[in-house]
């Protein structure tokens, strides 16, 4: 297992009180593998990576049980060890290269500074490797690209930029948080190819943040489905698609475009996403979901395990529980 987290909780200080934006997340990622993690806005998916990442703000609380990157417990390094970890094996791939990227520097500054402060290499060598990296992700002329300012490219050729930045230490793993939201539709379809072709040739495991359950069909074997800060369902792509248990997972999957010539209506799920102030005491969904019962107002549901690879966090899975099929559900 490369990446093994267990009880990843985050909370944030703030003058209104405790945001508990993450409680009590479990992550596994194997060598090579594509995992998506998926939800709306503030279900916690991007924040429980940038916790492991350490790329948070002072006044968030960070926990785990444990947080295993390939045999190193991340919870035990001191800053500095763990700097150097995550700039040689971890890349990320923000969702706004604009604001990612120093305005002030040029690309090719920002792209050699890891490899001289992780790989120690000279300003030449590590110019050598910027070129090739650049040349992987299909940049055009990066002889000149390399002296250009970030303002001076597009939008796709920035997040180019922000995937050569996150592949050039050799990382194992790559998160790549929305990398496509801030692109046109076929500027999006070209970074998704570039990065399901790096992946490949790379062998890199991907951690793919998103809500879009497009992009997660296209490019991931497993799927993490995210609500309120925990993990509402868990499967194989097939797993979640085709026989999904969550009325939450339900919801998402009503609310994409079909891409059949029949007209159907748009789902859209109706209400907001929890206070996590003061997140509800049972399960998380409880005000949204059409086929609430008293029970699930009272304490969170426990991940019921469906087969070897699929989970789902809902208390219709119970012995005794009105059965509601993913059939009924999606009428
Ligand atoms: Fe709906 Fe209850 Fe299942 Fe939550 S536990 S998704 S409220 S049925």
């Amino acid at each position: 297992m490369l990446l093994d987290i267990k009880n990843l909780r985050t909370t944030f200080d703030i003058h209104v009180g405790k945001v508990q934006a993450v409680r009590g997340v479990d992550l596994c990622v194997r060598e090579g593998e594509t995992v998506g993690i998926v939800g709306e806005s503030g279900c916690g998916k991007s924040v429980s990576m940038l916790s492991v990442l350490h790329l948070l703000p002072d006044y968030a609380r960070v926990s785990a049980d444990q947080m295993i990157f390939d045999g190193t417990d991340l919870t035990q390094l001191t800053p500095k060890m763990f700097r150097k970890i995550s700039g040689d094996q971890i890349g990320m791939i923000f969702q706004d290269p604009m604001t990612s990227l120093n305005p002030l520097f040029t690309v090719g500054q920002q792209l050699t500074e890891p490899l001289i402060i992780h790989k120690g290499m000279s300003k030449t060598a590590a110019r050598e490797v910027v070129l090739e990296k650049l040349r992987m992700v299909e940049i055009p002329d990066p002889e000149s690209r390399m002296k250009q300012y970030p303002h001076e490219l597009s939008g796709g050729m920035r997040q180019r930029i922000m995937i050569a930045m996150a592949i050039m230490c050799n990382p194992r793993l790559i998160i790549a948080d929305e990398p496509t939201t801030a692109l046109d539709v076929t500027i999006q379809a070209q970074i998704l190819d570039l990065l399901a072709g790096l992946q490949k040739k790379l062998g890199t495991a991907v951690i793919m943040i998103t809500h879009d359950l497009g992009v997660i069909a296209g490019m991931c074997r497993r799927v993490l489905v995210m609500y309120g800060g925990v993990v509402v369902e868990e499967g194989s792509v097939r797993e979640i698609f085709y026989e999904p248990k969550h009325p939450y997972t339900w919801g998402l999957l009503r609310s994409i475009p079909q891409k059949s010539g029949e007209r159907k209506k748009l789902v859209p799920i109706p209400g907001s996403p929890p206070d996590l102030i003061a997140p509800p005491p049972g399960c998380p969904f409880v005000a949204r979901c059409p086929y609430a019962m008293n029970i699930c107002n009272q304490a969170l549901p426990e991940l019921t395990p469906l087969s070897d690879t699929h989970c789902a966090r809902c208390y219709l899975l119970c012995e005794g529980a009105p059965k509601v099929t993913w059939e009924e559900g999606r009428a």
